[in-house]
């Protein structure tokens, strides 16, 4: 999961060392015996059960002041920490099964649980994903959920199989989420909005016009914070994509950076050296972000992260395919480009050209 909060090392962290080098160099235990289908890695590993699904696992944690505002409703942390993990099983293209819940709670308030399980459990009934266990103590509010899906292995969309000319897709729209945080950090405050007055631009205090423009019109930043705290884990489009898409990441870090981990692995997988292009036109940035510079609005649209769409390689011969698989589950998707059978990761601009898109997202130690 991404972070809402800038990270700070701690202290031991050898300089440099970065979230995914980190975890390459501690846990990633070359030779070990293998007896997942896959591991490390992915969204999810796959394990074989012996029928003819493999199950799908995956864990996020979530910890206040890093992964969500202390002051966030209850009922949307409920939400959102069921919705991280499922978005890893739509990116693996599984059907949610169970879950369990680790929870570290500061205090039992009885208001707080009843809301935070009603934001959890809405979502759960939603997904028919049980909840089957779980741990809870007292501690800094800290919430971790290990969901099991079921996909069958040879369906399952590993981040690792893009082919070259694969066109690129991403579901709906890039870039509130983080526009949402920005903006909550450079006001440190939610800014108090005008509710009900489409027009009503938020306060952004005495900050002037520049934080007024960020900070951006009511609606806009309700819509963005909504994004934020609710997402929607595409689970349909995973399991609608089976046989279908090549590959596939749910877009947590940024779609540049959650892209070239897709590029980086399928390289490795298929022993040849893939890139991609990114056509600049093409990416949805969400409507929230309509105020804001152009460039502005790329940026975060690119390296924003906790956007939670999928991103997902295809063969250009499946584009009636996709376009049908998306609107089966009433999705819009975008066609942002395509994987190249050189190294590299492009943006095409028709302005500027072409230009290399860093692969700048967010890690935790950096
Ligand atoms: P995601 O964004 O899909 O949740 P991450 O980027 O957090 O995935 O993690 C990348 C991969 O590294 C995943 O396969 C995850 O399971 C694995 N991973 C993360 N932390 C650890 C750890 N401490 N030990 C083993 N595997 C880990
Ligand atoms: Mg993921």
């Amino acid at each position: 999961v991404s972070a809402d909060r800038g990270p700070a090392a701690p202290s031991g962290t050898a300089p440099g060392l970065g979230e995914f080098e980190l975890i390459r160099r501690y846990f990633v235990r070359e030779g070990a015996p293998r007896r997942a289908t896959l591991g490390i890695g992915d969204d999810c590993a796959l394990l074989d059960a012996g029928g003819t699904e493999s199950l799908a696992v995956s864990t996020d944690l979530l910890l206040e002041d890093r992964h969500f505002f202390a002051d966030v409703d209850p009922e949307s942390l409920g939400h959102k920490t069921l919705a991280v993990n499922l978005s890893d099983l739509a990116a693996m293209g599984a059907r949610p099964l169970a879950f369990t819940l680790a929870l570290a709670l500061p205090s039992a308030d009885p208001r707080w649980l009843e809301r935070f399980a009603g934001g959890l459990f809405a979502l759960a009934d939603a997904h028919g994903c049980e909840l089957i266990g779980g741990d809870t103590t007292r501690g800094p509010l800290a919430l971790c959920v290990t969901v099991l899906g079921t996909v069958p292995p040879a369906l399952a969309l590993r981040r690792d199989r893009a082919r070259p000319n694969d066109d690129l897709w991403v579901s709906g729209a890039l870039g509130a989420a983080a526009w949402a945080v920005a903006v909550r950090r450079s006001a440190g405050t939610w800014p108090a909005c005008e509710a009900g007055d489409a027009q009503g631009d938020c306060d952004a205090g005495d900050a002037g016009d520049d934080a007024r423009r960020r900070t951006g019109a009511a609606p806009a930043l309700a819509a963005a914070r909504a994004r934020l705290e609710r997402p929607a884990p595409r689970v349909a489009l995973g399991l609608a994509l089976r046989g279908i898409a090549h590959a596939a990441i749910d877009l947590s870090d940024g779609l540049a950076g959650d892209l070239a981990h897709v590029v980086e692995r399928s390289s490795r997988a298929s022993g040849a050296a893939l890139g991609a292009t990114v056509e600049a036109a093409a990416l949805p940035v969400d409507p929230a972000l309509d105020a804001l510079p152009p460039a502005e609005r790329l940026a975060f649209a690119l390296g924003g992260g906790d956007d939670y769409e999928l991103l997902f390689a295809a063969p250009v011969a499946a584009r009636e395919s996709v376009i049908a698989a998306a609107a089966g589950v009433g999705l819009t998707l975008s066609r942002i480009g395509r994987i190249d059978p050189r190294p590299g990761l492009r943006l095409h601009d028709a302005r500027t050209g072409t230009t290399e898109l860093h692969a700048r997202s967010f890690d935790h130690f950096r």
